[in-house]
């Protein structure tokens, strides 16, 4: 087990927060702040324990100079400072005199937040030394970044070693009780529902749930390389061929524990325009692309979820991006979203966007703010970020 914040006396303490700050932007404004709500309860946590707080994280991809003039977090510190009700330092810089003088100069309960931690060229390579830099800094650590906790960063991974102590943060408690939960410990039946583009993709996520699931339904994409193994038509629909043997192979050993579609919404194009009509899997044509789950399918999955009492959900049925093709992906998140006596997970960044489309974050029990840090949990891999955390 991992320290948690109950674990740490934080009074008086230079603590650093690395936390998952990494929020889209549409022309400079963050479009979507869950990431920085997420983060909320352990800088409360920390401001109410009276810690001089140092938070930090990173913002999209840093490549180049030219890509750090709209990746800066000063937008974050503005947002933090809206919804924290408090002031927010915040020191445009990774490392120097301003960011010591500022750190050395806060008073319990105040908030510093650094600049993106990618502007170091280092930070993704986990350089030891920029790692013990800013462990310098501070006397204590707290992960709570878990979206970035399957990355081994310096930030996220390094930092740890050059601490007196340190601990995850409630989210990342939260994201592992619940996850954790679900994958060790669940009430069933657990129905893992898996869709999404690619089946390369999810692999690690089919072994591994094949071990744990009652039923595993398959829809999205990554559906027709199974269905092409089946000896089904799939026209032009999204395949794997280097994947059907594997497929072939789960389905040998899963037998009727893997649920396939039965008939598919179907197009000429990859486009909304390109719209035909529904098609069984028998009367599939070849010169169509399957671009959703039909009614036949909603049918036979919500039939095997209404008894679920563990569901996690990875990957639309569909490219619910186009209206033509969103009824699938639509029907089974409403579904899941209103099991009445069930613990209800979505894990991967799509799938969270598409139950905000929907309308149906709230009732889902936990929606993970991981895309491939919970990807990689449910392939049951340790995450190194985590892994670099004091144990109890
Ligand atoms: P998540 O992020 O939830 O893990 P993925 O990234 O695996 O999900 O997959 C999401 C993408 O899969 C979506 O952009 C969606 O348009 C696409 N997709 C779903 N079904 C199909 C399909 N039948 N053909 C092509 N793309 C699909
Ligand atoms: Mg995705």
């Amino acid at each position: 087990m991992k320290k948690t914040l109950e674990d740490l006396d934080f009074n008086n303490k230079k603590v650093l927060v690395r936390c998952d700050f990494n929020v889209p932007l549409i022309s400079g404004e963050i479009s979507d702040d869950n990431r920085i709500i997420q983060a909320l309860p352990t800088i409360k946590y920390l401001i109410e324990h009276k810690a001089k707080i140092v938070l930090c994280s990173h913002l999209g991809k840093v490549k180049n100079e030219e890509d750090k003039l709209d990746k800066s977090l000063i937008v974050v510190a503005q947002r933090l400072r809206e919804l924290l009700n408090q002031d927010v330092i915040f020191i445009n810089e990774t490392r120097g005199f301003k960011l010591e003088k500022g750190i050395n100069n806060l008073k319990e309960g105040q908030v510093l937040l650094f600049e993106n931690t990618r502007f170091e060229p280092l930070e993704t390579k986990n350089d030891p030394e920029l790692a013990q830099y800013w462990g310098s800094l501070v006397d204590l650590f707290v992960l709570d970044a878990f979206g970035s906790s399957h990355r081994a960063h310096a930030s996220t991974t390094g930092v740890s070693k050059y601490v007196k102590d340190s601990c995850v943060g409630l989210l990342i408690e939260k994201e592992l009780a619940i996850l954790g939960k679900a994958l060790s410990n669940p009430r069933r039946p657990l129905v893992a529902v898996i869709g999404g583009a690619k089946v390369s993709e999810k692999i690690g996520v089919i072994d591994n749930l094949l071990k744990i699931a009652d039923k595993i339904i398959i829809g999205g994409g990554m559906a027709y390389t199974f269905l092409k193994a089946q000896g089904y038509e799939i026209g032009i629909s999204l395949c794997e061929d280097d994947k059907v043997a594997l497929a072939q192979e789960y389905l040998t050993k899963a037998g009727d524990k893997l649920v396939l579609p039965l008939d598919s919404v179907c197009a000429t194009t990859f486009s909304n325009d390109g719209f035909v009509g529904t098609f069984s899997n028998e009367i599939m044509k070849e010169d169509l692309m399957g671009l959703d789950i039909g009614p036949l399918s909603i049918d036979c999955f919500k039939a095997i979820l209404k008894d679920a009492h563990t569901v996690i959900w990875n990957g639309p049925m569909g490219v619910f991006e186009m209206d033509n093709y969103a009824k699938g992906t639509e029907a089974i998140c409403e579904c899941i979203a209103n099991l009445k006596d069930a613990t209800t997970i979505v894990g991967g960044g799509d799938s969270a966007a598409a139950a905000k489309k929907f309308g149906y974050t709230d009732k889902f029990t936990h929606v993970s703010t991981g895309g491939g840090a919970s990807l990689e949990f449910m392939e049951g891999k340790k995450l190194p970020g985590i892994e670099s955390i004091a144990n109890k």
